[in-house]
């Protein structure tokens, strides 16, 4: 009874995202965007236009673009072109995914890792697309638990699983730079779908597999 456990890292590009780069030619790239956030340094008492923060409107419409892109992507796209026939019955289990979302109430990053397990039912899916559906949904303004049953629905539902398991650890900045301020607080949420609600040993294998 053994997982597969193979490490993805996030920071893994993917094909179409060069866009989001700031090039040092480009002048404008969402000239609405770019005015709101001009509006926004003048408002926080800012001077936009000395030197370090001529560029700054431009360079933060592309990082939100970019954070905020699951928004234009779909997971079922994503699972279901990677997705094949294996005559697989033991559990996957893909664990240590980093992630980056924004919280929606303060639009300020959480991030750490997801751990993603399921019981395939005769089909699964390129173990990279399994990464990318957490990255579809956290790159959204979101809250923890939200996102983690986003990613286990989604999955037991295009995967056409016997059970999907996501547990995710996250730390967030805006409990650590504002508010409470605990630095080292860590959030843990979990959906469990399918076998991994109803059976209590495939919970326990999966909560094994994912121990440090
Ligand atoms: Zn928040």
């Amino acid at each position: 009874m053994t997982g597969k456990i193979p490490r993805i890292s996030a920071h893994t590009r993917y094909e179409d995202e060069d866009r989001f780069e700031p090039s040092d030619s480009q002048d404008v790239y969402d000239p609405d965007k770019e005015a709101l956030i001009r509006e926004m340094l003048v408002r926080l008492g800012e001077d936009p236009e000395r030197e370090g923060l001529k560029r700054t409107p431009l360079r933060v419409a592309k990082a939100m673009d970019f954070l905020t892109q699951g928004y234009h992507l779909s997971a079922e796209d994503i699972i279901k072109k990677a997705m094949f026939d294996e005559d697989v019955t033991e559990m996957v289990v893909v664990r240590d995914i980093e992630f980056y979302s924004l919280c929606e109430h303060h639009m300020l990053p959480f991030f750490g890792h997801a751990h993603i397990g399921y019981l395939p039912n005769g089909r699964v899916v390129g173990l990279s697309k399994v990464a990318r559906v957490v990255d579809a949904f956290a790159r959204r303004l979101q809250v923890q638990e939200r996102l983690t049953s986003q990613i286990a629905d989604t999955l037991l539902k295009h995967l056409d699983a016997k059970g999907v398991a996501v547990v995710m650890e996250a730390s967030h900045t805006c409990m650590m730079m504002r508010g409470v301020q605990k630095q080292s607080s860590i959030t843990i949420s979990s959906a469990m779908r399918g076998a991994f609600e109803s059976d209590a040993r495939t919970r326990a294998e999966f909560m094994g597999l994912i121990r440090r």
